[in-house]
C-alpha cells in the first residue's frame, strides 16, 4: 500500500457514503485494515453528541439548545491502535462504545444532525482527522461535503428487505425507514450520492468482493 501513499500528495481520504445498514461499517473497516489507513466512523461522532444530549437531559427537539451543547462539550479526537486503527471521539476523556448503539440514541442521532451548527462542528472535527494520515471515513455526506476533494468516493447501498434483514441480524430494533427519511429530507448536507462516486450495490454479495473493488480502485488510483 505505501505505492499509493507515496505517489498522492498529501494524506489520501478515502470517502464512503450509504444509508444505515448498507454495509458501510463492515466494509469501511475491512478496506481501511487491508490499506493500512486509519477508519473514522463519523455516524458514531453524531451518535456520541446525541448521546450526551440525552445524558445532560438536552430536548432534542429544540436546535438552539443541542446547538449550544455541541459548542460547550469537552472533546478529544484519539487514535486507537487496538484492536483496529481507529479515530475515536472522547468526551470528557471518554469514549462511548454499546450505550451508543441503543434504539434511542439512533433515532437522537438523526435529531441532532438536523442541526446546522451540529453539522458544521462535524464537519470541522472530521477533516482534523487528516492529522492521524491516510483516512478510510465512514458516514452520510463525505464525499458531498466533509472532503469533497478527494478522488475515492463510494456509495453502498442495499435492498430495503436486506437493510431490515442485516439489522435483525445484529439484534438491533430501530426503524430505518424513519431514519432514512429523516436523513434525506433534512436542509443541512442531506443523505445524497456525491457527484463521481462509485455506487455499490451490497445486497448478495461478499464483502470480500466489496472490499477488493474498492481497496483495488484505490491502489490503481480512482
Ligand atoms: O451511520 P450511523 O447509523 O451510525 O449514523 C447515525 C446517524 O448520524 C444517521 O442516521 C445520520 O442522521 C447521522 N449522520 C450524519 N452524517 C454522517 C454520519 C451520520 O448525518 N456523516
Amino acid at each position: 500500500m505505501h505505492g499509493t501513499a507515496e505517489r498522492l500528495k498529501g494524506p489520501v481520504v478515502v470517502a464512503i457514503d450509504g444509508p444505515g445498514a448498507s454495509g458501510k461499517s463492515t466494509v469501511s473497516r475491512a478496506v481501511a485494515g487491508a490499506l493500512g489507513f486509519a477508519y473514522v466512523d463519523t455516524g458514531a461522532m453524531y451518535r456520541t453528541l446525541a448521546w450526551h444530549c440525552l445524558k445532560a437531559g438536552v430536548d432534542l427537539k429544540d436546535p438552539k439548545a443541542v446547538a449550544s451543547a455541541c459548542r460547550r462539550w469537552k472533546t478529544r479526537l484519539f487514535l486507537e491502535q487496538t484492536p483496529a486503527v481507529e479515530v475515536a471521539l472522547l468526551v470528557d476523556g471518554y469514549r462511548p462504545r454499546d450505550e451508543i448503539r441503543s434504539k434511542d440514541v439512533s433515532a437522537a442521532a438523526s435529531d441532532v444532525a438536523v442541526v446546522a451548527p451540529v453539522r458544521a462542528w462535524m464537519k470541522r472535527k472530521q477533516r482534523e482527522c487528516i492529522q492521524f494520515g491516510n483516512l478510510v471515513m465512514e458516514g452520510r455526506d463525505i464525499a458531498t461535503n466533509v472532503f469533497p476533494e478527494t478522488d475515492f468516493k463510494f456509495w453502498l447501498d442495499a435492498s430495503p428487505a436486506e437493510r431490515m434483514r442485516r439489522r435483525q441480524a445484529q439484534g438491533v430494533d430501530e426503524n430505518l425507514a424513519a431514519r432514512d427519511r429523516q436523513d434525506s429530507q433534512r436542509a443541512a448536507a442531506p443523505l445524497m450520492v456525491g457527484l463521481g462516486s462509485v455506487r455499490i450495490d451490497t445486497t448478495g454479495k461478499a464483502v470480500e468482493d466489496i472490499v477488493g473493488e474498492i481497496v483495488g480502485r484505490v491502489r490503481g488510483g480512482g
